[in-house]
């Protein structure tokens, strides 16, 4: 392979390999605000709930308070009634009794009501609990996983770098330009290997016979009419794993 060429591969591995490290981070991280988000929306509902709860709480206090001086009401007639001399007044407070009767009673389904919303409230309080606990667990996971991937990421990072940079400075700059632009146009690969049958593996279509020719002599550098790639024949893979290792040979000479 043109040296030239392998170089601008080895770079494009590099950059895939930090692109790599990237995006992992990048996606615990969205994992990680997905989650803070689910948990914060948790928590309102939590707040929300345990207000539905004290306002429960407050109408059970109203109608025990009600039933307690309907109560009141009856035995005091009730009292009263014993002393009454004429019918008619006996007839009236009686009516009074029952009315109040009437009330207590439906104070009492009142709070019985309350005392059912009440339960559903608690019911649903501790399961949101359980999901807050369980998420916050979750959240723990994530960070520190996220912290561990940032970590190996900074290890290996420099040396990725460097190793960038060595490379580099062996490429014409008019090409290491001219991958770095098409690297920011069209992404991975920047350099594209051409099949067999002549099409750029970068967008697929046939380069014409005359260019392909001209790319298997090995000595030009090329970049695809259509896509714009650098191209380049991938004669074996065992060529390209040996250039490699010549490039990490010289790494290691060089890091001495
Ligand atoms: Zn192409």
């Amino acid at each position: 392979m043109n040296e030239q060429i392998s170089f601008i591969v080895e770079i494009q591995n590099i950059d895939m390999e930090l692109l790599k490290f990237e995006e992992l981070l990048k996606k615990t991280f969205n994992e990680i605000e997905d989650s803070q988000n689910n948990l914060k929306s948790k928590e309102l509902e939590l707040e929300r709930l345990k207000e539905e709860l004290r306002e429960v709480n407050k109408k059970i206090g109203c109608s025990e308070l009600d039933i307690k001086s309907y109560e009141d009401k009856i035995i005091k007639m009730k009292d009263t009634q014993k002393l009454i001399k004429t019918n008619k007044e006996y007839n009236a407070i009686q009516k009074s009794i029952k009315d109040n009767e009437a009330l207590k009673k439906k104070s009492e389904d009142e709070q019985l009501a309350y005392m059912e919303d009440k339960e559903t409230i608690n019911g649903k309080i501790t399961l949101i609990q359980k999901e807050i606990q369980e998420l916050a667990y979750e959240l723990s996971v994530k960070n520190a996983e996220y912290k561990k991937n940032e970590r190996e990421f900074e290890a290996v990072k420099k040396d990725f770098l460097d190793k960038r940079e060595f490379t580099k400075n062996k490429i014409k700059k008019d090409y290491i330009d001219i991958y770095e632009a098409v690297k920011k146009n069209k992404g991975f690969p920047a350099i594209a290997t051409v099949m067999q049958s002549g099409a750029c593996t970068g967008c697929y279509r046939m380069l014409p016979p005359q260019q392909f020719n001209e790319l298997i002599s090995e000595n030009v550098f090329m970049q695809c009419p259509v896509c714009s790639r650098i191209l380049y024949i991938d004669t074996t893979l065992s060529a390209s794993a040996s250039s490699a290792g010549k490039v990490s040979e010289k790494l290691n000479k060089n890091k001495i």
